[in-house]
Parts: C-alpha cells; structure tokens; sequence
C-alpha cells in the first residue's frame, strides 16, 4: 500500500515514535510523507520515504493530488487542533479528497493505532482491489 505520514509541528515527535512502533509494518509498504515530517521519521527509522514538499509550502496538495489519482491507500495526518494553520485550507482539501476517495485517513494517535492493526491483520486489502479498477 502507499501510506501518507504527515504531522504538525506539535505531533512531531509522536510521529516519529510511531514510525519507530511499526516500521515492521511501514517497511513492507511505500511510505510517502510532507517535507520535514518524512525527514524526521527518514532520520530516525532508515525507512525509504518519498518526500514532498513541506506542508505550508505545498506538501499536503500534493499527497492531496495523489489521493485524487487513487493512487494513496492510507493516510496518518497528525494535526495539531489547538493551534492555527497558515495552510488551513490545504489541511481541508487533503481530508475532503480523503472523503471523496473513501480513502482510510486518521488524524489523531488513537485511530492512527487501530489502522495500524487493521494493516497488520489486513483489513485494508480491499484498497489494493479498489485501485487496480
Ligand atoms: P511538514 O508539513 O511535514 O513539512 O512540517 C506538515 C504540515 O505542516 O502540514
């Protein structure tokens, strides 16, 4: 699967640490993630990350441009809901095409978790089946 790995400033370490948790997962699928988010995570797991550009420069319309082309299967976005975006509206696109593609999307730590485990056990096989339509 191609997974999206993306969090706000605050979320950073949290998502490194998850990236850490379950890269016996990540290592078997292809990881796509914005600017220093995928830095972070390439940084401390040595996994191959396809990076975009940074978020507020760009980043999430284009892990949004590739959710359009079906070409994105999960997406971890970590957002900070307590501080304001600059990119506001590029958050939104991403989730709204998310929604349009019923592409699998957490944005916070505890769904992000339970996708995990539904990849692990694969519950998310049908997406494999959905993209080769
Ligand atoms: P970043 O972008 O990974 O480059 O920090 C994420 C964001 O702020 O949307």
């Amino acid at each position: 699967m191609n997974i999206a790995l993306i969090a706000h400033d605050s979320k950073k370490d949290t998502i490194v640490n998850f990236a850490l948790a379950y890269k016996h997962i990540f290592v078997n699928h292809r990881l796509f993630a914005t600017g220093t988010t995928g830095l972070r995570i390439q940084e401390a797991t040595d996994l191959p990350i396809t990076r975009v550009q940074s978020g507020p420069y760009g980043g999430d319309q284009q892990i949004g441009a590739k959710i359009a082309e079906d070409e994105m299967d999960l997406v971890i976005f970590l957002r900070d809901p307590l501080t304001a975006q600059p990119h506001e509206p590029d958050i939104t696109a991403l989730l709204r095409l998310c929604d349009v593609h019923d592409v699998p999307v957490a944005t916070n730590l505890a769904s992000a978790e339970a996708l995990m485990r539904s990849v692990e056990q694969g519950l998310l096989d049908w997406r494999s089946i959905v993209r080769e339509d």
